[in-house]
This record gives structure tokens, sequence and C-alpha cells, in this order.
């Protein structure tokens, strides 16, 4: 069985590859020329599924998409579904990370309460669909620390850790964030249902 992703975020792709192993799923790369769409969506889920059902249309294949980002509470849920272009089209992480800092600066402590959230939608090129979500809770720390994961990992720490994310080990990552929350009730979804399409 073979599942398409539809994420050009080779960071994504290497979680998800590790968080769906055992599964007798071979992750494959869209074609070259199949573009994966404008995330025109208000939520991680929308945006989700506008990837995945335009991949799966185009390709013929099973598509799986991740939309994922960060919501800070003192921001009113910012970045959120921008996470990726909050500094503009075509940020780094790095400058991501750096407005992320400025738009926080002057508040502090238990204020810099926010979350990852993942969406994953799994669509059939017949148009039917799985779709899970996950969400991983913190803080947003003062500067960077950890050299690790990737995007906001290095401001992340998550509850109850002094660590930042990017201080973890992958399959520690993987245990407590929102993606592998995710894909761990994606993998329940699809062992109830005995089969590995949606
Ligand atoms: P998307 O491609 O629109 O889903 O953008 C996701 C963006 O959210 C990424 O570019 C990162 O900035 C951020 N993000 C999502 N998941 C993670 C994660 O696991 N760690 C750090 N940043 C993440």
């Amino acid at each position: 069985m073979r599942w398409v992703v539809a994420t050009a975020n080779a960071h994504k792709v290497r979680e998800l590859a590790a968080l769906l192993d055992g599964l007798a799923i071979e992750l494959v790369a869209r074609p070259q020329g199949v573009e994966i769409p404008p995330e025109t969506g208000t939520t991680f889920l929308a945006n989700a599924r506008i990837k995945a059902r335009a991949i799966a249309q185009a390709t013929g294949e099973i598509a799986l998409a991740d939309d994922s980002g960060l919501e800070v509470d003192a921001l009113g849920g910012d970045p959120g579904v921008f996470s990726a272009r909050y500094a503009g089209e075509g940020a780094s992480d790095a400058d991501n990370n750096a407005k992320l800092l400025g738009e926080l600066s002057g508040i502090h402590g238990p204020n810099r309460r926010a979350r990852f959230r993942c969406a994953l939608a799994l669509v059939a090129p017949d148009g039917r669909e799985l779709t899970a979500d996950g969400r991983c809770e913190g803080f947003v720390l003062d500067a960077e620390c950890g050299a690790g994961g990737f995007g906001y990992d290095p401001l992340f720490q998550p509850e109850g850790d002094t660590r930042s994310l990017a201080e973890y080990a992958e399959a520690e990552k993987n245990a407590i964030s929102h993606r592998g929350r995710a894909a761990r009730k994606l993998r329940e979804m699809l062992e109830r249902l005995g089969r590995l399409t949606p």
C-alpha cells in the first residue's frame, strides 16, 4: 500500500514515517509537477483536507496531509494556520522565531502559554477520508534552546518539562507531540477498520 505525502516539509515527513512505522505502508513523495495547493482554509483541519484532496485527485492514489502550527494564547491564537509564513511568505524558521519573540516581548511566564496543533487527513481518490488531530500544551521560551527538531521547537517548552522540544530525541518528541498524538489516533482508526484505506 502506497500513500502519497502531501507536504514539502522534510521534517514532517521524517516524523510521520517514524510514527507510521510498522504499518504496511510506503510513504512516497508526490510526483514532479503535482503541486500542493495554497492553504486557504481557516483551520488546520480544513487545510489538511485541501492538501490531501488535491493530491489524491491529481495522483489517483491515497494521500496523507499534515497541517500544523503553534497557537499562542497571548496573541489570540497566532501564528496558528500562518505558522509557516508568520514572518512573511518564504520566511525561514529563524525569521518566524524572531518574529514570535518580538511579539511576545513584555509578556512573561505563564502568560506565554501556547500549544502545537496538528491535523492529519488521509484521503482516497474516491473522496473517502479519515481525519485525526492532536495537540501538545506548553509555553514559549524567552530564547531559543536546543538544536533538534524544526520550526518553533527551540522556543517551545512542553508543559511539565524544563527543556525545549528541540532538546528532545526524535522518539521522545513523537511520544508527546501534536503530530504523534494525531498519528496514533489515525492508526487506531485504521486498526478498527481493519484496512489501510479510508
Ligand atoms: P504547514 O506546512 O502550513 O502545516 O506549516 C507548519 C508550520 O508550523 C511549520 O513550518 C512550523 O513552523 C510549525 N510547526 C508545525 N509542526 C511543528 C513541530 O512539530 N515543531 C515545530 N514547529 C512546527
